[in-house]
């Protein structure tokens, strides 16, 4: 999995603050852009969060790429609505590649290992001899959720602190948890100030999943470490 934040607002914690302090002054948002310091703007944008007023946070923008990631995966990163998505189209595009992702529970277990790489090996030598006969896009439909695709998403701030929220959270799955991950530390790269405080649920307070609350809640502050955010491939035989 390759997630690599391309593209994001300029002065994105800026932007935000000076728009939040024009809602309260008789300046505009340009002059208050230019005499915003980082100060200013952490005090601003905590005062402002803090009582709800989240919609300033809507002014910065961030794209990911995100690579080499299951269709599971981007099937519930797209429920997420508030957000542009590009995906690589299996009609246009040859899965040819038989690029696969396995699950950790799988690649740990031989026997489910060996099952599961002998599925895909199958699954994929039935698509080549399709897609010499038909269009590649009817011949996808016997490819897998495991699937490798890319895909590039572009959130605000407003939803990617929300995402955060849910998708870095235990209860998310592995797959969008370790996505999750990945982008918050490039986020938080990018503007430390509007995503000081982003991450799941218990890095604020109680678990809001209550009765299914994992039991095992970040310390604010802490991300896994890379072992855990490695998720595994692999190419389907000829
Ligand atoms: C652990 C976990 C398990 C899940 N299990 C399932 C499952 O079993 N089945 C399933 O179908 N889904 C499941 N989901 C997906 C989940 O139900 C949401 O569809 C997904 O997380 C998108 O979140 P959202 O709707 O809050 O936010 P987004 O689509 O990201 O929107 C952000 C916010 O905008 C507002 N908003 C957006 N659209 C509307 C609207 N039309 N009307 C009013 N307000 C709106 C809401 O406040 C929303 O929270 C699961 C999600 C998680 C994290």
């Amino acid at each position: 999995m390759k997630v690599v934040l391309l593209n994001y607002t300029k002065d994105p914690d800026q932007i935000c603050a000076a728009a939040a302090q024009s809602c309260y002054s008789e300046k505009g948002a340009s002059e208050l852009f230019r005499t915003t310091t980082d100060e200013k703007a952490k005090k601003m944008i905590k005062k402002v969060v803090g009582m709800g007023h989240l919609s300033v946070t809507e002014h910065a923008y961030f794209t990911f790429s995100v690579e080499g990631v299951s269709r599971s995966l981007t099937h519930q990163l797209v429920r997420h609505r508030i957000a542009s998505y590009s995906q690589q189209s299996q009609r246009y595009v040859s899965m040819d590649k038989a690029m696969y992702v396995i699950p950790p529970a799988i690649a740990s277990d031989p026997e489910a290992r060996m099952l599961y790489t002998k599925s895909m090996d199958e699954v994929w030598k039935v698509y080549r001899k399709l897609a010499k006969k038909v269009e590649k896009e009817d011949a996808r439909y016997v490819l897998p959720n495991a699937c490798h695709t890319n895909i590039t998403v572009t959130m605000n701030a407003r939803e990617l602190w929300h995402f955060f929220s849910l998708r870095c959270c235990r209860r998310a799955q592995w797959e969008i948890r370790m996505m999750a991950w990945k982008m918050l530390v490039e986020a938080k790269k990018a503007a430390p100030i509007l995503f000081e405080n982003a991450g799941p649920g218990c890095y604020r307070g109680p678990c809001p999943e209550g009765e299914y609350a994992c039991g095992e809640p970040y310390e604010k502050g802490e991300v896994p470490t890379d072992d855990e955010l490695i998720v595994e491939s692999s190419r389907a035989d000829d």
